[in-house]
C-alpha cells in the first residue's frame, strides 16, 4: 500500500486495515445465523457509541442523507412546525428535506464559523409551539461544534423533539444522547464511524418512537418507513432472521468491527 495516496477529507475517511479485511469475504446470506448475530451486536454498539442505553437503533442501505430523510419522514406531518438551527449547508439540506414532509420550517441560521447563540435558540422556542428542531453536532463545511448538550436540555424544557445531524460527529465527539435528552441522532458510515460508504444510521429515543406511533398518517416514504424497518430491528436484536430490504451483509460486517474498535 506504499504507493497509495493519502485521503484527507470528512469522509470517506481512511479505514483501518481490520475493518477492511472484515468484509473481505465471501458474503453470507442475510438470514445466515452468524450474520444475525453481527447484526445483533452492531445495534448494540451503535446504541453504546451513541449512549443511548433505551434507544431504537436503525441500520439500513443509503447514506447520512437518507437517515435525515427518514427522521423527517417519521417524524414530521403535514402542517407540523419545525425549528432548524443551521450552522452551515447540511442545516439547510435539513430544511428542504423537512418541507418535503410538509413542514412548516423556520431557519435560524449562524454567522459563518459561529453557532446560533443559545438565548436566540430559546427566544425562538418560546415564540411558537415547535414539534421538532434540527441541528448539526459538527458542521462539516467550518469545523464548529454545537453545544448538543444544551440544546438537549432547551428541547427537553419546551417540549420539542430534537434531531441530532452527527454525520460528521459521531465516533469523533462524546454524544450523551440519553443523559442530554436528544431525541433523534442521525449518522452514516464513511466518517468518524469508520466504515466505507454506504450505511444510514440513525438512534430514535423512546419519546420519538412514541411520536411516530401516534401519527394521523401514514409515512409518504416507502423506504425509509420506520413501520416496515422497526419490525426488523427488533427481530435481528432478538437474533431472529427478517426481511423487508437486503441488508449490505458485508458493510455491516465492516460496522461491527469499527464499532468494537470504538468502543474498546
Ligand atoms: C456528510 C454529511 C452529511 C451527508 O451525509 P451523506 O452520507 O453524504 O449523505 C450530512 N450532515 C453532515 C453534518 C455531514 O457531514
Amino acid at each position: 500500500m506504499k504507493s497509495r495516496k493519502l485521503l484527507m477529507i470528512p469522509g470517506p475517511i481512511e479505514f483501518e486495515s481490520e475493518v477492511m479485511l472484515s468484509m473481505a469475504v465471501p458474503t453470507p446470506s442475510h438470514v445466515n445465523p452468524d450474520f444475525i448475530s453481527v447484526f445483533s451486536n452492531s445495534l448494540k454498539l451503535l446504541k453504546a457509541v451513541c449512549q443511548s442505553e433505551s434507544g431504537q437503533a436503525f441500520i439500513v442501505a443509503g447514506t447520512g442523507t437518507l437517515a435525515m430523510d427518514m427522521a423527517a419522514a417519521n417524524l414530521i406531518e403535514t402542517g407540523d412546525k419545525a425549528l432548524v438551527i443551521s450552522t452551515g449547508y447540511f442545516g439547510l439540506r435539513f430544511a428542504e428535506i423537512l418541507k418535503r414532509y410538509g413542514a412548516d420550517v423556520d431557519i435560524l441560521e449562524a454567522q459563518v464559523g459561529d453557532i446560533v447563540p443559545m438565548d436566540l435558540i430559546e427566544e425562538q422556542l418560546k415564540s411558537k409551539k415547535y414539534k421538532l428542531l434540527t441541528f448539526t453536532h459538527v458542521d462539516t463545511s467550518t469545523a464548529v461544534l454545537n453545544n448538543a448538550k444544551s440544546i438537549g436540555a432547551l428541547g427537553k424544557k419546551h417540549n420539542v423533539l430534537t434531531v441530532l445531524d452527527g454525520v460528521c460527529s459521531v465516533a469523533g465527539e462524546e454524544i450523551k444522547q440519553e443523559a442530554w435528552g436528544i431525541d433523534v441522532v442521525v449518522t452514516a458510515s464513511q466518517k468518524a464511524v469508520g466504515v466505507p460508504p454506504g450505511l444510514a444510521l440513525l438512534v430514535a429515543s423512546q419519546n420519538a418512537m412514541k411520536t411516530f406511533e401516534q401519527r394521523k398518517n401514514p409515512v409518504a416514504n416507502y423506504y425509509g418507513d420506520w413501520a416496515n424497518w422497526l419490525p426488523i430491528m427488533k427481530a435481528y436484536e432478538n437474533k431472529q432472521a427478517s426481511y423487508f430490504g437486503t441488508p449490505p451483509v458485508n458493510l455491516i460486517m465492516a460496522l461491527e468491527k469499527s464499532l468494537q474498535l470504538i468502543v474498546n
